[in-house]
């Protein structure tokens, strides 16, 4: 078997098998470093030996915590004394429940779990937006328009931390230090962890091997500005091996370094440019239509636009910094939606002219204009059969030529809703 290192290397080179595809399977356990081990499920859950029993940091999501934790045992059965959430995002905490139920079936003491503060409020949240939760995420990563009841499950009752801190916190457990370190970026409740002992970082989802998430069209607030300094930060440790919390590790202080400060440089140009064109009074449409990624970071293979895209940090961006008025008036107090659709369908010669041209659009390879003509359409006759077979036509086609999960997952959920109500 392919050593981690080897595998590693593999992905730092740009290799489109390890970087794109789940880089080991899930259930697999692999020793980083002596002492240090990873269990790969839908998120890693990372494995630390001390003195005196495991520290548990991430556990990975609900339907992946059994094999996980039986993975981790087969490396180390000694009691999980600390576990860490890096942050409250379910594919991190909803293994929770499975190492709590190995430590009774062991006689061993509960684990004590250790977050940031703003962790219990987030899953506060996620409790009462359940139902919306399961939905955005099955777009996402389904690529369906409604969550299968598992789904809603997975936000319903977490695990919550026996501890909180806020900006720093450090303990040890048998004689090894951990020093837990706040940043916000994709959430407000992020935990990075630094091991001085074992030169590591444990990065939760301040690096994912894309371009950050920190746009993500569906969720509530990331912080592209803050997210850059805290990479900045650990940048500043000396770290020689840099665990994340999805994909490979790094190894090596160079490449920890490169990685990390590019990573940053990506987030602090498209945030600089996005707040210069605010400052001169230009409205979101230009901004978005003029910001762009400097290509030459784009090219890095641990940030391919593959999961969130640059143009949705520059909405993000704006949403932190502007309010949401976007400069147009006529959105300010808009019609109703399908008003304007009737409008302009009445205006062309009607739904079937609109969806006409959207294929022509389509053909011509304009597919965000084909996309406007043919939701005006949908809206103005939303029961034409024509009309509908049209929409999905153009989404599908619009799914296919992006790049980012994020984006086919909402086109492609879209095109499902006019299929599925027409089969
Ligand atoms: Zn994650």
């Amino acid at each position: 078997m392919e050593s981690i290192r080897e595998t590693s290397e593999r992905a730092w080179n740009g290799d489109k098998v390890v970087v794109v595809e789940p880089f080991i399977r899930p259930g697999e356990i692999h020793e980083v470093v002596p002492g240090i081990a990873l269990v790969s499920g839908f998120g890693l859950s990372i494995g630390v030996q001390t003195g005196d029993g495991l520290v548990v940091i991430d556990t990975s999501g609900r339907n992946h915590g059994e094999a996980v934790v039986a993975a981790m045992r087969t490396w180390d059965e000694s009691p999980v004394r600390n576990v860490v959430y890096t942050h409250g995002h379910f594919d991190h905490v909803g293994g929770m429940p499975s190492y709590d139920a190995d430590a009774e079936r062991r006689g061993h003491p509960r684990p004590h779990v250790i977050a940031h503060e703003n962790l219990p409020p987030r899953m506060a949240r996620y409790a009462q937006t359940a139902g919306y939760n399961a939905t955005i995420n099955a777009r996402q990563f389904l690529s369906r328009p409604v969550a299968p009841p598992q789904m809603v499950a997975n936000f319903a009752s977490p695990r919550l931390p026996d501890e909180t801190y806020r900006d720093y916190h450090v303990f040890e457990q048998g004689g090894v230090r951990f020093e837990l370190r706040h940043g916000k970026g994709e959430t407000d409740d992020h935990t990075w962890v630094w091991i001085p002992s074992q030169k590591t970082i444990c990065a939760g989802d301040f690096f994912i091997w894309r371009c950050p998430n920190a746009g993500n069209p569906q969720k509530a607030q990331r912080y592209p500005a803050e997210w850059a300094q805290a990479l900045r930060a650990m940048a500043a440790h000396g770290a020689e091996v840099f665990i994340p919390s999805h994909g490979s590790p790094i190894f090596g202080n160079a490449r920890i370094q490169q990685a990390l400060t590019e990573t940053a440089e990506l987030l602090e140009s498209l945030v600089s440019q996005t707040i210069e064109l605010m400052n001169r009074g230009v409205r979101l449409d230009e901004i978005i239509h003029s910001v762009k990624a400097p290509q030459h970071l784009l090219e890095r293979p641990y940030l391919w636009p593959l999961y969130d895209e640059p143009e949705f940090i520059v909405r993000n961006t704006w949403r932190l910094y502007a309010g949401w008025y976007d400069g147009n008036p006529a959105t300010l107090k808009p019609a109703a939606e399908a008003s304007v659709a009737s409008e302009l369908a009445a205006l062309s010669g009607g739904a079937s002219r609109l969806v006409a041209r959207a294929r022509e659009l389509v053909a011509s390879g304009d597919l965000r204009l084909a996309c406007h003509l043919a939701e005006f359409a949908f809206l103005a006759a939303p029961g034409d059969p024509e009309v509908r077979a049209a929409r999905s036509e153009v989404l599908r086609a619009r799914a296919s030529s992006e790049a980012s999960l994020m984006a086919r997952g909402i086109f492609n959920a879209a095109a499902a809703e006019t299929e599925d109500a027409s089969a």
